[in-house]
């Protein structure tokens, strides 16, 4: 069957820099068209207008993604060659990431609504996550084990196949990055889904994919609704693995269609509902601005936001007074303009989810202490919000939002503010803000969570590893972790 060739779309950014964009399918190191011909509009959130026209995949199109990928899995010597060779792939890649670093933070900022350093500071990450991938390609290794006379044992580690990776898009290039880079780094191949909303980024890092030297079939793009080629990845037989990052509704349904198709090894980073604690003893002039970054970067599109917070007695009057004063004076606008904290809401969807959600919070008798409101009548702008004498089982208490409003309770003993902090479904992330080292280490090893952050927050490093407990899904990125997340272990045991 012969694909059509999809065009480069020449895209003026707000900050005047130009480039290429592809509009196609990434599959077997070429953009297409999807087969049906269709495609979605990209929109710049801050202005509501229409960026790009990107074709949007569907289950055929997944169908030749997985030919391909199969291909280059099967039958060539991407999984089986030196790796070191791969090793020399990633890093070429990290290298024509660091050199795009401006360009490709503005395309991300065009896309998602977040503000420019926010962007910046993602792509660091991407180049991180790549090199820090190249390094491991030669250190994931198996052990040997001697079992004493008659015989000798040992272990291989090697690639689980075709992985199938679906991301959201509040970080659209920063997760593109957390799951193609391990999947290759390992010897796998990928058929990515980026989230409809923001496919620009993983686009032009295909291309960038192919100047590294990624074979064909290797890396493979997929745009399209979840519906269509999110369905079509977690059902397909030939696929071994499915990672997928969003929501907590949608990770187990995927859960479910992985496991009743072919029993893929699956891992699922989902939502969160996290508790960031705020101890007496508390530096206030540092808890501060780790209480707005925990929960008003990304416009608190973050799945580990600290989006509960919990203040004990004694320092509430105070921290509270700062922390209105300090949520005051953020400013919220234009991506672009770099005096601002807080860009757009990522798309219309979410952004009427999150209004949806103040009203509930009022319905529901919290009391707003700033914010609360949409900001101008173009954009999705949302002025970062708090709610204060909230119970603990309202639903803006126990709901991930997914957005800058955050509410916030009180409590007197550490084992309350726990207990408060524990009383959730989730378990992603958590903060401690103290300056005793015993309450922040009790506090830490207590909370029921994948991450404690203390008196830091939202604080991501490439070689820390990350993922949730509880309803918050399971598996690891990034670390050394996620490596044993795309592999599988061979045994081998030999008779003398
Ligand atoms: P979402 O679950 O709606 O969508 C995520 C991705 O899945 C998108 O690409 C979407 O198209 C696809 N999808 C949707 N339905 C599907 C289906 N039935 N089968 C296969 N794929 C399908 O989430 P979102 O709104 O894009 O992102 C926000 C959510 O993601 C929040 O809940 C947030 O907490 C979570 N998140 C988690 C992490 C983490 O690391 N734990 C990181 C970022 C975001
Ligand atoms: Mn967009």
């Amino acid at each position: 069957m012969s694909r059509t060739p999809a065009p480069f779309q020449k895209i003026t950014l707000p900050n005047g820099m130009t480039y290429e964009q592809p509009t196609g399918l990434f599959i077997n190191n070429e953009f297409i068209q999807a087969s049906n011909g269709k495609t979605k509009p990209v929109i710049n959130p801050a202005t509501e207008e229409v960026i790009a026209n990107i074709s949007a995949g569907s289950a055929e199109d997944v169908e030749y993604a997985v030919q391909c990928a199969s291909h280059a899995f099967e039958d060539t010597e991407w999984a089986t060659q030196d790796p070191k060779k791969r090793a020399r792939v990633l890093f070429k890649l990290a290298d024509l990431v660091e050199e795009n670093l401006e360009l490709m933070s503005a395309i991300e900022s065009y896309d998602n609504g977040k503000t420019l350093a926010l962007s910046r500071g993602d792509v660091g990450l991407v180049v991180n996550c790549l090199r820090d991938a190249a390094s491991y390609a030669d250190k994931i290794n198996g052990r040997t084990i001697d079992s004493g006379d008659g015989y000798m044992n040992f272990t291989i580690k090697q690639p689980i196949g075709i992985c199938g990776q679906i991301i959201p898009w509040n970080f659209p290039i920063m997760m593109t990055s957390w799951k193609i880079a391990p999947a290759l780094a390992m010897g796998n191949v990928s058929i990515l889904k980026p989230a409809s909303a923001t496919p620009l980024n993983a686009l032009f890092l295909a291309n960038l994919c192919k100047k590294a030297g990624v074979p064909a079939g290797v890396v493979n793009i997929v745009p399209g609704s979840g519906r269509e080629v999110g369905n079509a990845i977690t059902q397909n037989p030939k696929i071994r693995k499915v990672a997928f990052t969003g929501s907590t509704v949608v990770g187990k349904s995927i859960a479910v269609d992985a496991a009743s198709t072919n029993l893929k090894n699956t891992t699922l980073e989902l939502g969160g509902k996290s508790a960031h604690l705020v101890f007496d003893d508390a530096d206030i002039a540092k808890t501060v601005p780790n209480l707005i970054s925990g929960i008003f970067m990304n416009a608190g599109q973050i799945c580990s936001c600290g989006s509960r917070i919990y203040v004990q007695e004694g320092i509430y009057d105070k921290l509270m007074a700062a922390f209105k004063i300090a949520v005051e004076n953020i400013k919220v606008g234009d991506p672009f303009d770099e005096s601002n904290y807080q860009g757009a809401i990522d798309n219309k969807e979410q952004f009427e989810t999150i209004l949806k959600y103040i009203e509930i919070g009022k319905e529901e008798g919290a009391k707003i202490l700033t914010g609360g409101k949409r900001i101008g009548n173009k954009g999705f702008f949302i002025e970062p919000t708090i709610f204060y004498d909230v119970k603990e089982d309202m639903r803006v208490v126990k709901e991930e939002i997914f957005g800058p409003v955050v509410t916030v309770s009180k409590f007197s003993t550490l084992e309350e503010g726990i207990k408060m902090a524990n009383a959730s479904e989730f378990g992603l992330g958590g903060g401690i803000e103290t300056t005793n080292v015993s309450t922040a280490i009790k506090a830490a090893k207590m909370l029921q969570t994948g991450t404690v952050w203390i008196n830091t927050y939202n604080d991501f490093d490439s070689r820390v590893p990350f993922g949730g407990v509880k309803q918050s899904g399971y598996g690891k990125e990034m670390g050394s972790e996620v490596y044993n997340y795309y592999t599988e272990t061979k045994a081998i045991r030999i008779k003398l």
